[in-house]
């Protein structure tokens, strides 16, 4: 079987649609065999049922909510029972609850956090300690170039994707002699069900300041996912690649 990933195992997070979706079918076309993992286990489901193109056995798909303990370490537990390794793991479950500091409760920060940086967390200890056993293994956390330049209505969604670069790094320090990579993803403006949630004034404002004039697609986040988790980027960990268009340079 030919592919970046070939005969690797590998996990996406929140990958029930939109861009995790996008990241488990190019690492599945790239020859990985994927763990589909969404809170909505139904949409996960299907997801993989999409993505196997017949070949059930190379796909699992699984009901997860990163924010739980048990429930993050039994993601890891599974697949490594179905696949017989862990090679791959993408943290790229999230959420936004945008709104002003006036109007923001400590429940919708606490909420952001808990999924986006505790989730990610907690992803890559679990990983981290199968693959430090292994000698070898790639985690791509997908942070945000919110967490880069601070988006007025995101002060919960900016701090948690600016932690995931300061968890990203600390990680890969530790990791790296054992073999294992970590590195990052920070999407600009991609066109999901998270961005059609903004209002369409706010989202044509945001695509006319991209050099690119364009929203990327969850494909185009995908591409730079697959690049981190394979060998193409072998002597790459610690790093965070821009997915944006050309936008904050
Ligand atoms: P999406 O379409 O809303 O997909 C996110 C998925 O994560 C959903 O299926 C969601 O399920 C799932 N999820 C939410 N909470 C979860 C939990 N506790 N445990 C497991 N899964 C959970 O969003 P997206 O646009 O594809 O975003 C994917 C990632 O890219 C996120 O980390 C996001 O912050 C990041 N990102 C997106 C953009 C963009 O412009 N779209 C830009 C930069 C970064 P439910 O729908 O059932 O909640």
């Amino acid at each position: 079987m030919g592919g970046l990933v070939a005969g690797r195992s590998a996990i996406v997070t929140g990958s029930g649609q939109g861009i995790g979706l996008e990241i488990a079918r190019l690492l599945h076309e790239h020859g990985a065999r994927v763990t589909v993992a969404d809170v909505d286990a139904g949409r996960a489901a299907k997801a993989a049922a999409e993505i196997s193109g017949g070949d059930a056995d190379s796909v699992l798909a699984l009901g997860c909510d990163v924010t739980e303990e048990t429930s993050v370490d039994d993601m890891v537990r599974q697949t490594v029972e179905r696949f017989g390794a862990l090679d791959i793991l993408v943290n790229n479950a999230g959420i936004t609850r945008d709104a002003s500091l006036r109007k923001m409760s400590a429940a919708d920060f606490d909420a952001v956090i808990g999924v986006h940086l505790r989730g990610t967390w907690l992803g890559v200890r679990a990983a981290a300690a199968v693959m430090r056993e292994a000698g070898r293994g790639t985690i791509v956390n997908i942070s945000s170039l919110s967490g880069k330049s601070g988006n007025p209505g995101q002060t919960n969604y900016s701090a948690a994707k600016a932690g995931i670069v300061g968890l990203t790094k600390a990680a890969a320090k530790e990791l790296a002699h054992r073999g294992v990579r970590v590195n990052a993803v920070q999407p600009g403006l991609i066109r999901t069900a998270m961005t059609e949630a903004m209002p369409a004034e706010v989202f044509a404002a945001r695509e006319a300041d991209i050099p690119m004039r364009r929203a990327g697609l969850p494909r185009e986040v995908a591409g730079a996912v697959v690049f981190l988790a394979s060998e193409l980027s072998s002597y790459m960990t610690g790093a965070v690649l821009e997915v944006g268009g050309g936008r904050l340079m």
